[in-house]
């Protein structure tokens, strides 16, 4: 979104292409604390639905639909979408990342049934009733918090003896009273009824391998993100773990191609790391097309446009 901004703030012709709804991640999240200037923080919609004004008041078009493939033609790009291509000299990606599936039997059979990756999403559905969270870094122990709203016990899962989650978090987490901790226990399987809602997990004890079950109804996976990259394949090399690699100016190996947000190689994946990423990246797509092709501020009906695909 501040990539779009940035662009269409500089009189590039821009589309963001986006295959779910603009925002991304940020819609998942319930309250975000941590951005500056919103010193009571700010819900995750909200910051969106700002974020979207803003860039379309400077003419940012979102498009909806989903990029399945890049390619090049000399010097033009083109953004191959289910229905469409677009041809273009610019593009910034900013596909970010998917959630990481823990792989146990039930988890993928009961997704939407009990099986959620997102607390602010499916968390009012469990009203008084147990639910089990899986993960020990910042996103399991801030949505484990958040489930305590709804949910009459959380159970957080984690694998290891301590949590990687930051000191605020972890005090709040190891001092309410509706959370318990399951140190160093893992999930190995999630048990539904005949209607395929779940009601149950069995954990095991990585240090005494015991094994126990739990009837919970709501079960939150949080072990981490994968990057959504796979429509880069063939185009674009990718780093160890299927992350972008860029330099300091969020430019790739490819010409005309920048990255931006978590969907790159770094070390802070957060709104506010995301934001200048993609302010740098619109900047210097912006320098790269009015050097090599003249387009600077062109009128938007004939600029080249510049692609985000987010
Ligand atoms: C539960 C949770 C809580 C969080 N809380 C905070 C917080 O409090 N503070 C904070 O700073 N950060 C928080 N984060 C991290 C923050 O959400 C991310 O750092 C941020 O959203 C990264 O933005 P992004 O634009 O790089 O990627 P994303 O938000 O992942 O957005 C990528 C977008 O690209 C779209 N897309 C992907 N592939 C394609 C394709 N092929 N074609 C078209 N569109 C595509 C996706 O649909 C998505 O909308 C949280 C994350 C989670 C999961």
């Amino acid at each position: 979104m501040t990539a779009g901004l940035y662009a269409a703030r500089a009189r590039l012709n821009t589309r963001l292409m986006e295959k779910i709804s603009p925002g991304g991640q940020v819609l998942t999240t319930d309250w975000v604390d941590n951005y500056p200037g919103f010193p009571e923080g700010v819900s995750g919609f909200e910051l969106v639905d700002r974020m979207r004004k803003q860039a379309e008041r400077f003419g940012l078009e979102i498009v909806r639909g989903e990029v399945t493939r890049l390619s090049r033609e000399d010097d033009w790009i083109l953004v191959h979408m289910t229905e469409s291509t677009l041809r273009t000299r610019a593009v910034i990606v900013a596909t970010g990342t998917i959630p990481v599936k823990l792989g146990i039997p039930g988890e993928i059979e009961y997704t939407g049934k009990g099986v959620s990756y997102c607390a602010t999403c499916d968390g009012p559905f469990y009203r008084g009733v147990e639910v089990a969270v899986v993960g020990g870094g910042d996103t399991a122990v801030e949505e484990a918090l958040y489930l305590t709203r709804f949910a009459s016990k959380v159970h957080l899962f984690h694998r290891r003896d301590q949590l990687r989650a930051t000191g605020i978090l972890r005090e709040a987490v190891t001092t309410h009273p509706k959370i318990q901790i399951h140190w160093s226990t893992v999930l190995t399987e999630i048990h539904a009824d005949d209607r395929k809602l779940v009601r149950g997990v069995t954990h095991l004890d990585l240090k005494t391998g015991q094994t126990g079950q739990l009837p919970v109804e709501g079960v939150f996976l949080f072990v981490g993100q994968t990057p959504t990259t796979s429509f880069l394949q063939g185009f674009l090399e990718l780093a160890p773990g299927g992350y972008v690699d860029t330099d300091l100016e969020m430019a790739t190996v490819q010409p005309g191609v920048w990255a931006a947000g978590d969907v790159r190689s770094k070390v802070l994946r957060q709104i506010v790391t995301a934001a200048g990423d993609g302010a740098t990246a619109a900047f210097n797509a912006e320098k790269y097309i009015e050097t090599r092709f003249g387009y600077s501020h062109a009128p938007k009906t004939t600029g080249a446009p510049a692609g985000v695909a987010s």
